[in-house]
């Protein structure tokens, strides 16, 4: 499968053309930027991107780094319910800086029915091994195999992945 991490924009569209996107067989979508809107407003940015039907993965939801900066602040209900709504799943980033979803987070994400994709987010091969810490993340928010895209087939990943 193909896929790219894309940038959710300050306006809540995504940092891809729709033509470049449709090549794609997922897409994992995140916030790099412009941490410091208000509640609501990161909230429907969020929302309003899974809006784009090539929207797939809510990557690392609260941009935390652990020890480092707190998440910045949105309304985690909401926008399960709306990825819900829209046929979009969240991640566990297995990065230990990251570790985002929190075991809460992904507990509420699981109970809205939100499948959750654990995800190395790793930028060079000798990260894969991280994946071990995202798989106690979900451990710890008590996901089951059924709340895991990883745990999925292929047949249904690429059923589930089509909007
Ligand atoms: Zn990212």
């Amino acid at each position: 499968m193909k896929s790219a991490e894309v940038d959710i924009l300050a306006d809540g569209t995504l940092d891809y053309s729709d033509e470049l996107l449709r090549a794609l067989d997922y897409t994992v979508c995140s916030i790099h930027s412009r941490f410091a809107f208000e509640k609501d407003k990161q909230t429907e940015r969020i929302m309003r991107a899974m809006d784009n039907r090539f929207f797939t993965i809510l990557g690392h939801a609260t941009g935390r780094l652990l020890l480092k900066r707190p998440g910045y602040e949105i309304d985690m209900e909401r926008i399960a319910r709306h990825a819900k709504q829209c046929g979009c799943f969240f991640e566990i980033n297995s990065s230990p800086d990251r570790l985002d979803l929190s075991a809460e987070n992904a507990r509420v994400a699981a109970e809205i029915g939100i499948l959750i994709a654990i995800s190395t987010d790793a930028h060079s091969v000798h990260e894969f091994g991280t994946i071990r810490y995202g798989i106690e993340q979900a451990r710890r928010a008590g996901l089951e195999k059924a709340s895991v895209l990883n745990c999925q087939p292929l047949e249904t990943l690429t059923k589930l992945f089509k909007r």
